[in-house]
């Protein structure tokens, strides 16, 4: 079990491959733009097309939950596809997945799937204001979606919506779920491996903070234990009842005491990226032991920990490295406005020291490219003083 071949050849792959090499695990990616075999870090080195690379590898994984369905049964026709083509198509369809929390009867959102005119206006009376439309297929960092927070915006906003619907170009038909707004306290999420034998790993849960509906900062500090519980169980519920095997993430709205599930995605996630220094195994690695059917490592938090996306730059200073406990991972892309370029993990031995570390880099960063980065960390000062 040392090939793997990574369906997708973006940033996960790329920190799969690292993750993977002290293991020496032979780990190619497939480019879904190209149809390619690639290598995950150099992508310019080729090896062949799918079906070779499916031929080579011991076990097949996702990067990212909108693969293609014909590429989907053919992976999972070698049977070699872990986690499942089930659960990968699950993370990649909203209506699929509040099917699958309803029947684990987990704590989500109230919502409503809508085809028709006639399903919108019943959603709307249903559901209190403000709601938000979600697209079904093809959602990320907030992309398809739409806020009616007022009565007077409902048609323009249906119109829009059956608009998007008509032009989708889905192999499946696109569709929209209604879902109530939740006035959330925080967001948090919990990233966790499942193995074979159905053992179970979970990384503490995260804080995490979005500039402009993208994830800018993720929080590891130590949690509370009920809290910590709650999001276990549920991420116990989910993937045995999918017998998840790799890593899952699982985000949640926290109101008072109390978690509802946003979403699942059946892979490595952003918000789990602090793993790579504020623990002893990193979520790459503990997927790939997952696949592999190796023991999975220590999730245990060692230091408090911040993770900070580093969106649309290709350049931070590097005094930055200069502060102790900082990590910089580049991922060797385009500069592109908005895009995910690389991350900045930060430790500490405390949450005073991380929240004066951060205070520091908010001095150095550039303000217009890390937005919110200075109210952060005077937020996190504040809560440390209190
Ligand atoms: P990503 O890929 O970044 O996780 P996404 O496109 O899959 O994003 P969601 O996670 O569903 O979309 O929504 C993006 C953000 O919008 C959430 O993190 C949250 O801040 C806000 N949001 C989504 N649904 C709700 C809701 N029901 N109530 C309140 N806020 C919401
Ligand atoms: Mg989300």
């Amino acid at each position: 079990m040392n090939k793997v071949l990574v369906l997708g050849a973006g940033q996960l792959a790329r920190m799969m491959k690292l993750a993977g090499a002290p293991l020496n695990l032979d780990i190619k990616a497939f480019d879904v733009r190209t149809n390619k075999v690639v290598h995950p870090i150099a992508n310019e080195y080729t090896f062949g097309d799918l079906a070779s690379g499916i031929a080579q590898a011991d076990v097949i994984t996702a990067e990212f939950e909108h693969v293609k369905h014909d590429v989907l049964a053919q992976c999972e026709a070698s049977g070699k596809l872990l986690p499942s083509s089930q659960a990968i198509k699950i993370g990649g369809d909203r209506r699929l997945e509040k099917a699958l929390l309803e029947s684990c009867q987990v704590a989500n959102a109230k919502h409503r799937v809508v085809d028709t005119y006639s399903d919108f206006s019943n959603a709307v009376s249903d559901l209190e204001l403000p709601i938000i439309f979600k697209s079904a297929l093809e959602g990320y960092d907030g992309k398809g979606q739409w806020r009616l927070k007022d009565m007077s915006q409902a048609e323009a906003i249906w119109a829009d919506m059956e608009a998007f619907v008509k032009g989708a170009n889905t192999s499946v038909p696109q569709g929209i779920i209604a879902e109530q707004m939740v006035p959330f306290d925080r967001e948090v999420s919990i990233v966790g491996a499942r193995n074979k034998n159905g053992e179970i790993a979970v990384y503490p849960i995260t804080e995490n903070h979005h500039t402009n509906g993208v994830l800018s900062v993720s929080l590891a500090l130590p949690v509370a234990e009920k809290l910590q519980q709650q999001a276990f169980e549920v991420f116990s519920k989910i993937t045995n009842k999918l017998d998840y095997v790799g890593v899952l993430a699982i985000e949640f709205f926290q109101l008072g005491d109390t978690l509802l599930v946003n979403e699942i995605a059946p892979r490595v996630h952003n918000s789990g990226h602090w793993t790579q220094q504020g623990t002893d195994t990193c979520q790459f690695e503990n997927h790939l032991r997952a696949i592999c059917n190796m023991p999975l490592g220590n999730t245990e938090l060692i230091r408090p920990t911040a993770m900070i996306n580093i969106l649309g730059e290709d350049n931070v200073p590097e005094d930055v490295l200069a502060i102790s406990g900082v990590a910089i991972h580049w991922y060797n892309k385009g500069k592109r406005v908005g895009r995910k370029m690389g991350h900045i993990n930060v430790c500490a031995n405390s949450e005073q020291q991380l929240a004066d570390k951060l205070t520091k880099l908010a001095s150095i960063l550039d303000p217009k490219a890390f937005e919110d980065l200075q109210q952060f960390a005077d937020m996190l000062q504040s809560r440390v003083n209190q």
